[in-house]
């Protein structure tokens, strides 16, 4: 395996610049505006459009760096200029992550144009995994997916939890048991194509955070799709059903398969979050005066926090790898 570097190649540096550069000019003004607000920011999914942050081709070339640093590093900086906003215009991405992770190259090719539409009306997507019953836990999801061999459609039946766009995608990505008695082996992943009957979405859900971000729960009441929406098809679903059955893995599982594309990511967001949190303290912290002097007294404050930082680095690196490190 090659040897892991969190150096920056000239590449990543470059990408990393021009989204921190997206986030400064057009996320940070409109931030509090889409805040308090509540609700999608199209102009600024649009800007993200125009510039080729907002596309298939930018999250495949992110994709395809093999140290695999360039999506978490676009995200880091996306989500230090405005969580809510970063996942409006990243969210489409889980959605495209699960049919570039488990769908056929014909189906990349028909469905992932639809999750972005372009940039004179751009679109977004939805993947609905979790269910009010089922967070952490993928296995223990319920809703079902029938096969109607005699109309070569797929029914699908349920209720999804907390979908990022959900009801307001163009395309929904639903994942869905078709044998229950194999837990998450059992499970699939279907294209719902934009406005087919039976689907249908809560009003959007208010949060704490992510408040430009929409989020909902979304019913599936007896929804037929057509047999080429199974991502990866039925001969792949009946060899994994298969495998299964005879004690195999789960491997192709599509929600784990698409968890394992887009959770670091995740990570990366919340740093981001988290750096923007802490340059918001030390401003306000050397601004606010209190007793005649800024409520930051002295320079030890910075100097304790960098020892403590450095402390906990070595406190999880000493877990992690169980060595004696000084
Ligand atoms: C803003 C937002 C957007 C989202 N967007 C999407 C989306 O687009 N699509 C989608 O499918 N889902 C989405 N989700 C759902 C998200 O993926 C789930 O919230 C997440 O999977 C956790 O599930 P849960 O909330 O049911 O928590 P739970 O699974 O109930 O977990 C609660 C806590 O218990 C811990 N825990 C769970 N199991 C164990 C265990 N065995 N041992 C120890 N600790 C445990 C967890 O780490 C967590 O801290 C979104 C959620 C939010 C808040």
């Amino acid at each position: 395996m090659a040897e892991f570097s969190l150096d920056l190649t000239d590449e990543q540096r470059e990408l990393r610049d021009w989204v921190h550069g997206f986030a400064v000019e057009a996320v940070r003004p409109a931030a509090a505006e889409w805040d308090a607000r509540e609700e999608t920011p199209w102009p600024l999914i649009q800007e993200a459009a125009k510039i080729g942050l907002y596309g298939f081709e930018f999250l495949a070339t992110c994709w395809a760096d093999p140290t695999g640093l360039s999506l978490p590093l676009a995200s880091e900086e996306l989500f230090w200029g405005d969580a809510g906003i970063a996942m409006s215009i990243l969210g489409t991405g889980l959605a495209v992550a699960a049919i570039y992770g488990s769908g056929t190259p014909e189906q990349l090719l028909e469905w992932v144009p639809q999750c972005f539409g372009d940039v004179d009306e751009p679109q977004v997507a939805a993947f609905c995994s979790t269910e009010p019953a089922a967070g952490s836990d993928v296995a223990a999801i319920r809703t079902r997916a029938r096969y109607d061999e005699a109309r070569d459609e797929w029914v699908l039946s349920g209720q999804k939890a907390f979908a990022t766009n959900g009801g307001i995608a163009s395309v929904h990505v639903v994942t869905a048991s078709v044998d229950p008695s194999l837990g998450a082996r059992g499970q699939a992943a279907f294209v719902v194509p934009p406005g087919t009957p039976g689907l249908a979405a809560g009003p959007k859900l208010r949060k704490l955070g992510l408040r430009a971000s929409h989020t909902a729960d979304v019913f599936l009441d007896e929804v037929r799709v057509p047999g080429r929406c199974l991502l990866g098809g039925r001969e792949a679903l009946s060899e994994r059903l298969a495998r299964a059955r005879a004690g195999g893995s789960a491997q192709g599982q599509a929600a784990l398969r698409t968890f394992e594309l887009t959770r670091p990511t995740v990570g990366a967001q919340a740093l981001g979050i988290a750096r923007a949190a802490y340059e918001y303290a030390l401003a306000y912290a050397k601004e606010r005066v209190q007793f005649g002097k800024p409520i930051v007294r002295d320079a030890k404050i910075y100097t304790i926090f960098e020892g403590t930082s450095e402390i906990q680095r070595l406190v999880v690196a000493r877990a992690i790898s169980g060595a004696r490190l000084r």
